[in-house]
């Protein structure tokens, strides 16, 4: 079978590991978590970052760091995994979901605007919506697939009503917005590390940005709330923190971070110039702003063709792929959650079909794909 999305642990991760173990330092202090942190807010190119069990730990902990709490909002796409809503209602809050913008898969953010200006008031600074009365206290773009959004835009938006930007960035580290690192755009940025992403500690996540206190305060939430060596805490937190054995195989990780994602764009570009031709097939978006990573990357069929019974046929042939995303609106527990119109999420989410993207994918699986890709289609 060739898989999905596998990770490549051919590195230094066993090494790492077995160092962990001869020193004893299995938990979460220890040197590679340590390491581990710097390095992604270097990669990142953010002056902060803390690292914490998984990346929905890490979303939940950046927005109660930027001030997130009980019964109020936070504006997301609706277009995401649903751990990006998961994380809101950690909080106490609830999502408000916008639709995507269609040059991208990200927020729209003429949309959001829109939404705010239609749907919010403010009073004494703060920003509330008109129908419930709830505090407006966060906006949580997604970077799609490892697509930046447009964050100036995005920014611009925010500034006017003073709110606090967070960015799931959970699958796009490495990747880019008009040329820079995207760690510093927003005032926390998330990633994920589990399994399925560019790179993985099996699970965990992290939490960078320019502004010391955000992460601070993000690192002492995770951290039980604890103030000073013994046993004083100063609120109710979490144990959120990420184990050195998990931090020695993100060290590992990283350090090939770059290989990673050359391999990631080498196998989009392969499909795209493989597959293009097909009739009834479209690619996933490219912008002017953001070079994604390509965390997935895959087909979007036209309605002549039924996603699920594509994966079916290729399974036969031994060729793991998937559908993608199902909307949060039409997840149970969101039935019923603030959202704008879904005109382009509603377009495009039955028609995804993503294909193996592992970086230890050989040439010869990748013609394998094709092949199989271009019989079915
Ligand atoms: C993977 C992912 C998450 C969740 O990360 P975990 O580490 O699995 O908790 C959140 N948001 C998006 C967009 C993701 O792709």
């Amino acid at each position: 079978m060739i898989e999905l999305a596998i990770p490549d642990l051919s590195g230094n991760e066993r090494k790492y590991l077995n160092e962990c173990i001869d020193t004893t330092f299995v938990s979460t202090v220890g040197e590679f978590v340590k390491r581990f942190e710097k390095e992604v807010a270097r990669k990142a190119g953010a002056a902060y970052g803390t690292v914490v069990s998984s990346g929905t730990d890490g979303l939940h902990m950046a927005l109660t760091a930027c001030g997130v709490g009980r019964n109020e909002l936070v504006c997301i796409p609706a277009f995401t995994f649903i751990a990006t809503a998961n994380a809101v209602v950690h909080c106490g809050a609830e999502p408000w979901l916008i639709d995507i913008d269609e040059k991208s898969w990200t927020m729209d953010p003429e949309l959001l605007e829109r939404e705010l200006a239609e749907k919010a008031y403010e009073k004494d600074g703060k920003l509330f919506h008109r129908g419930s009365g709830k505090r407006i206290a966060a906006v949580m773009p997604v970077y799609t697939m490892g697509m930046p959004a447009d964050m100036d835009r995005i920014r611009d938006v925010t500034d006017k009503y003073h709110l606090p930007l967070v960015a799931d960035a959970a699958a796009a580290i490495g990747a880019k917005y008009k040329g820079r690192n995207i760690g510093n755009l927003a005032d926390a940025t998330v990633f994920s590390f589990n399994g399925n992403k560019t790179i993985t500690c099996g699970g965990g996540g992290a939490i960078v940005g320019d502004n010391e206190r955000i992460i601070e305060r993000a690192k002492h939430i995770a951290t039980t709330a604890r103030v000073g060596q013994d046993y004083d805490h100063d609120m109710v937190g979490y144990n959120y923190r990420m184990t050195n054995l998990q931090a020695a195989v993100g060290c590992a990780q990283i350090e090939r971070l770059e290989e990673f994602v050359i391999k990631k764009h080498y196998i989009s570009d392969y499909y795209k110039e493989h597959l293009k031709g097909i009739p009834g097939i479209a690619f996933f978006p490219e912008t002017d702003w953001g070079e994604s990573v390509c965390w997935f990357t895959g087909l979007v069929l036209d309605d002549t063709r039924n996603v699920r019974e594509v994966c079916d046929r290729l399974a036969d042939k031994e060729i793991q792929t998937k559908p993608f995303w199902k909307p949060v609106y039409m997840q149970k527990p969101y039935l019923h959650v603030e959202k704008s119109d879904m005109d382009v999420t509603e377009k495009i989410w039955r028609h995804i079909l993503t294909l193996p993207v592992s970086t230890c994918l050989t040439e010869k699986q990748l013609e394998s794909v094709v092949m199989a890709v271009k019989e079915i289609l």
